[in-house]
């Protein structure tokens, strides 16, 4: 099954569950608008090299369209359109006014230099340009992509309009219209998100064993919290491997360690694992934030986690996932699990609006209360359905959007047309 495919099966299951009108299932089905564009860039050693772009625009029901853009040589159209898809709900989980919408350039960026970087990306800004903008699609950052991708975003979108557009694209650096606390904010949501549940469960941060799959932002900053918290992280891992000690890692000395040989193979003090070891290990909660189709149908049998913290965009495979509930094995969906980044992503966004810039600890207040009063919601509709955590997510998100829906009218007349500068 396709990444979309399975978006549309889980889609389908909590449609079911909350009786949602068939209509606006089959709206919510179909992105409004993908676009394909072909980006030709001059390569440092003088050659043509043409490069496929994406964006999708899934849904501007409920705000304009949101999400990151990832540079990836296995990128596709379907995955775009699940990403984007999965955008609209996830800003809908949370009640943020955005719609969803995902891109990216199917390109190997680890292999780029920082010039070719910048000039696949001025390219493909010059690409997309015509259908995005601050109060109609916003990007933001996803894998591979950072900061610096985002500010040269934002300086050819604002070349190309004549005019300063920082609202355009977010997560960029704090010295170009960037908000404080948006580096950390995937993983401090998600662990929000973790403590809302353990609260429910009687769970302590003490006696709680935690594995971290992905380094990046959102792992390297969720093993970060969480030790800070009195978690045992037991177990890491990168794209290249992993590390597992029984009686815990420091993550910031792992951290050290990547940053000084490239990896975190070889740390002192814990023994080396792959990848696919580190998911097996028996562990109170799995935080899974490296990419899609980590857990799947090869797997499911082994994981031996309680509950699975879904920081990545969807790691879970909706075959495993149906197992692992059957298991009770708890998933907390990336739609919630993850929505920190995006929620962080559109105050940055209001700053920019504003042109006026908040300090952290009110960033931090606001993302918290987001957060929490989030996760309460999905977890009083879990009970009311008797449903899993990413049921209920759905339903939370399906409510909030069929409700825009009905009141913009069933044949909504939504912004489909080329956008006008
Ligand atoms: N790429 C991130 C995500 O998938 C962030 C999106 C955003 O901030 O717009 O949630």
């Amino acid at each position: 099954m396709s990444f979309y495919e399975n978006t549309l099966k889980n889609m389908q299951k909590a449609a079911k569950i909350m009786n949602l009108d068939p209509e606006a299932l089959e709206v919510l089905s179909k992105p409004q608008k993908t676009l394909i564009v072909s980006l030709p860039v001059r390569m440092d050693d003088g050659t043509l090299k043409v490069f496929e772009g994406f964006r999708v625009q899934h849904s501007e029901l409920r705000g304009p369209f949101k999400g990151g853009i990832r540079y990836l040589a296995e990128v596709d159209l379907d995955e775009i359109k699940a990403l984007a898809t999965e955008m609209s709900f996830k800003c809908a989980v949370v009640g943020i006014p955005y719609g969803g919408g995902k891109g990216g350039v199917k390109c190997n960026a680890k292999e780029l230099s920082q010039g070719e970087l910048e000039r696949v990306t001025r390219k493909y800004v010059q690409a997309i340009y015509q259908i995005i903008g601050p109060e109609h699609d916003i990007s933001a950052p996803d894998m591979y992509t950072n900061g610096q991708i985002m500010a040269w975003f934002m300086d050819e979108y604002s070349r190309l309009v004549n005019k300063y557009q920082p609202g355009v694209v977010t997560g960029k650096p704090i010295e170009v219209g960037g908000s404080l606390g948006r580096n950390t904010a995937t993983a401090q949501g998600g662990t929000y998100v973790l403590q809302e549940y353990m609260k429910l469960h009687d769970m302590k941060p003490e006696s709680t064993k935690v594995i971290v799959q992905g380094f990046g932002n959102a792992g390297s900053f969720a093993a970060e919290i969480l030790h800070g918290l009195g978690f045992t992280v037991m177990g890491l891992s990168d794209s290249k491997a992993g590390v597992y000690n029984e009686n815990g890692l420091d993550p910031a000395g792992v951290m050290e360690h990547k940053k000084k040989t490239g990896s975190v193979s070889g740390f002192s003090g814990a023994t080396s694992v792959t990848n696919a070891e580190l998911l097996e290990k028996p562990c109170d909660v799995l935080v899974l934030a490296a990419m899609e189709n980590q857990v799947n149908d090869k797997n499911m049998m082994n994981i031996k986690a309680k509950v699975i913290l879904e920081l990545a965009n969807g790691p879970t495979t909706a075959e495993a996932d149906e197992y692992l509930s059957g298991q009770g094995v708890v998933v907390i969906p990336d739609i919630l699990a993850n929505a920190g980044g995006v929620t962080v992503s559109y105050f940055e966004w209001l700053q920019n609006q504003q042109s006026y810039y908040w300090p952290l600890e009110e960033i931090q207040t606001k993302l918290k209360r987001v957060m929490v009063e989030s996760s309460q919601r999905v977890l009083d509709i879990q009970k009311e359905h008797h449903c899993t955590m990413r049921q209920a997510a759905y339903i939370s998100a399906f409510d909030r959007m069929a409700k825009a829906l009905k009141l913009r009218g069933s044949g909504a007349n939504l912004l489909c047309k080329v956008y006008n500068h």
